[in-house]
């Protein structure tokens, strides 16, 4: 071991505790501390002092971080102490860091290194076509459950054949049990994965082939995790069996900040770790140096309540501070505008720069109102969130690069086969499929099969042609074009740009606007592969920060951040705690909801303000409301009140009459296109199974010769006049001579 001097930078200023956490290199070892308290920084610093030590090179150390915009900052960190030898190192998230290792094993089970990662939409479409292929009601079998059900099957490592005869009861009552094999099956078959995957598949590998895992035994010899209390099974399973060989394991987190048991997350992971790994050293982190007294004391006591933790005391020698600040508003109007107006305040006061604020909400569409308000008064701000590549026109033009980069992204294909409307209608779309399935072909393969007959009307066939001959042409210009170059003509000369530039709309301006943005994220990326990789896998809170914009986002995706000055509106019971977590998880759930409050106050270092409305419109309909639980458990020392004149005595503070008029307003924002296009995307289509009714018998090409009598479904009886490999020649005796597909004809009569 080099040795290294005690005053070596990123030593520096750190407690004794943190100190020994960072001089502990080899072994297992758990820091256990409340919010604040430097864990990251513990992480930070041993990764610096593991290389400086020469304990490890940059490529033997795993760091796994939460978002990978934390793992973008750890870098950074890293690089400022050790230089570019940082770009060895193997920083990200759980899921990039399996999406890596699968890239290069995918063959493994049954994958091409190109696969795709689909996103929950995707996926939905996927499985509702599934089901009703299966004859499963969506309505008595939501597939929205279904796939959580799946997925949670995926979070705890069970693969298809794992998973037991009374789980799979879960699924639609037990009559879904083949719904996941078949699932699986579909997934491979158009070579993608969804998230869940990522980690499942590394650990198939890992479990079927010991060499391939040796392989990586050999390679990393140091991992390190942060937040580890959220590490679903799956995860920790990966984490266990890489760290297997060498033993060197560091992990930290905060069983208070345990907040994604509904994706499967399990304190439980952490509190046995001393059991998986014997001989683990455990310390705990007491100072806390982010936030003020009043902010620690308040959070410290709201967390007390909670009976299922392993309690800590927690100090900061920070000032006091300002108290918490609560106010309570007639409805989210005046919240949101109460709120930008503080904010306007302190800027002008220079007390904060916009960057250091942040409002934080309990679930993405509490955005809006705040939104609303800040572009009417011209306030910089930013969502934070997975939203920008949720918008239809960036998943449309993603669409567009998929296909180019995976001919065999038929989910992709049919997203964008007619946008903009090029005359490729349902009844094309629906023969395309036929085909498809009968040959067990994806559906471009089969398009361009199809455009070579008479398959299809003239009119449908030239367009076709010309979108595969599109294609054609971008996947040689990828070759040749940066993907920034690529992505504008793609977006050009598909017409996709044209059809907005038509519109004339407000709304069209914006997604046109959002066209460019998208290309200018592109250019933070090396090539086509490496973009689409990012944006599958990108979580809340991975957007580039900006400075002099202030921070919007989910309580969930504020998890390991800090700000001088939080916001957290909302806090009304049934919203904050969620109806919905209180209904299916009772008190675990209430728990798991104030472990949230924890993680929201912790994330203030100066100023907090807490608010509620009592009447608020939620997806179109007024409701009133009563002040979250979690403010009346406060301290009262720790606040001071701030409400709005008479508000203590209202109740429903609308009239009835104003119900009326209300119209329900989609949460996610989109408007009767996206839906259209969505209802589109569904029909007609029927997932890879036996061929339908009225087509057995037409497995084999070879089946046919010249002489047979054949009936084709558009074309009637005629007589085979010549075979071309798959495709016949044939005389009808209504529809004249035709050139078809082999699948899609029916022998009448052997001739000869
Ligand atoms: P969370 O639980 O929210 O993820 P954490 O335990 O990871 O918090 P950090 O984010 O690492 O805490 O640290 C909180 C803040 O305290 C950061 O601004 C960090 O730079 C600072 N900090 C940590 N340790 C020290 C120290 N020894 N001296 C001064 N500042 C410190
Ligand atoms: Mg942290």
């Amino acid at each position: 071991m080099a040795s290294v001097n005690a005053d070596a930078p990123w030593l520096s200023g750190l407690n004794d505790a943190q100190l020994s956490a960072v001089q502990h290199l080899n072994g297992p070892l758990l820091v256990l501390s409340g919010a604040g308290t430097g864990k990251t920084r513990v992480l930070t610093s041993r990764l610096a002092h593991l290389l400086a030590t020469g304990t490890a090179k940059p490529w033997n150390i795993l760091a796994v971080t939460f978002t990978n915009k934390a793992a973008r900052e750890m870098k950074d960190r890293v690089a400022a102490m050790i230089g570019p030898a940082v770009e060895q190192v193997w920083f990200g998230t759980f899921h990039a860091l399996a999406a890596k290792i699968l890239r290069r094993h995918a063959e493994l089970v049954g994958l091409k290194p190109n696969f795709t990662i689909l996103d929950t939409d995707d996926q939905l479409r996927l499985l509702k076509q599934l089901m009703e292929a299966s004859g499963l009601d969506p309505k008595r079998f939501p597939p929205r459950m279904m796939l959580a059900t799946i997925s949670r099957w995926k979070d705890k490592g069970l693969s298809p054949d794992r998973v037991s005869p009374i789980e799979q009861a879960e699924l639609a009552e037990g009559s879904g049990a083949d719904l996941y094999h078949q699932y699986q099956d579909r997934l491979k078959a158009l070579n993608a994965c969804d998230f869940g995957d990522l980690l499942l598949h590394n650990l198939t590998i890992f479990n079927a082939h010991p060499d391939v895992l040796a392989q990586y035994h050999d390679r990393i010899t140091h991992l390190m995790v942060d937040e580890y209390q959220d590490t679903n099974t799956a995860q920790y399973l990966w984490i266990r069996l890489l760290a297997q060989k060498h033993q060197n394991i560091c992990c930290v987190g905060d069983d208070d900040q345990s907040i994604y048991g509904w994706r499967g997350a399990e304190i439980a992971n952490m509190l046995k770790f001393e059991e998986v790994y014997p001989n683990a050293a455990v310390i705990r982190l007491e100072q806390n140096y982010r936030s003020t007294g009043h902010i620690l004391e308040a959070a410290s006591s709201l967390i007390a309540r909670n009976e299922s933790r392993l309690g800590k005391t927690l100090y900061t020698s920070i000032e006091k501070g300002e108290k918490l600040t609560v106010s309570g508003f007639w409805d989210g109007g005046s919240e949101a505008r109460d709120t930008a107006d503080k904010i306007e305040s302190m800027v002008r006061h220079k007390e904060a720069d916009y960057s250091d604020i942040a409002v934080l909400v309990r679930a993405g569409y509490q955005t809006r109102e705040f939104e609303e308000r800040f572009i009417q008064i011209g306030l910089p701000y930013r969502v934070v969130g997975a939203k920008f590549y949720e918008r239809l026109e960036i998943r449309d033009a993603i669409a567009y690069l998929r296909v180019i980069a995976q001919p065999a992204d038929d989910l992709a294909l049919e997203r964008i086969i007619n946008t903009p409307r090029r005359g490729i209608g349902a009844a094309t779309i629906q023969t395309i499929h036929q085909l498809a399935r009968a040959r067990d072909l994806p559906m471009l393969a089969a398009a361009e099969v199809l455009i070579t007959t008479d398959e299809l009307k003239a009119a449908a066939r030239k367009k076709l042609t010309e979108l595969i001959n599109m294609f054609i042409q971008w996947r040689v210009d990828a070759e040749t074009l940066s993907h920034t170059e690529l992505a504008m003509k793609v977006l050009d000369e598909s017409g996709y740009t044209e059809m907005w530039m038509a519109q004339k709309t407000p709304e069209a301006e914006g997604r046109l606007e959002n066209l460019k943005e998208l290309v200018s994220a592109m250019e933070g990326f090396e090539n086509l592969e490496g973009f689409l990789e990012h944006i599958s896998l990108v979580m809340d809170g991975d957007n580039k920060a900006n400075e002099g914009e202030v921070t919007l986002m989910t309580l969930h995706a504020a998890k390991g951040l800090e700000f001088d000055v939080v916001f957290l509106p909302g806090w009304e019971d049934g919203i904050f705690p969620s109806q919905r977590t209180l209904d299916e998880k009772g008190s675990a759930g209430l728990e798991e909801e104030r472990r949230l409050a924890y993680v929201g106050i912790t994330r203030a270092k100066r100023k907090l303000y807490l608010s509620y409305a009592s009447s608020r419109r939620v997806h179109g309909l007024w409701q009133s409301a009563v002040p979250s639980r979690f403010l009346l458990e406060l301290p009262k020392d720790n606040i001071e009140e701030d409400l709005e004149q008479g508000m203590i005595n209202a109740t429903n503070a609308r009239p009835s009459t104003d119900f009326a008029l209300l119209q329900p307003t989609a949460a996610s924002g989109y408007g009767p296109g996206w839906r259209r296009l969505q209802e589109r995307q569904q029909s007609g289509y029927q997932p890879a199974r036996a061929p339908a009714e009225g087509q057995s018998g037409l497995s084999g090409i070879s089946d046919f010769d010249t002489g047979d009598r054949v009936f084709h479904q558009k074309f009637g009886n005629g007589n085979i006049r010549s075979v071309e490999g798959d495709k016949l020649n044939i005389a009808f005796d209504k529809a004249g001579m035709k050139k078809v597909v082999a699948s899609f004809v029916e022998l009448v009569r052997k001739g000869g």
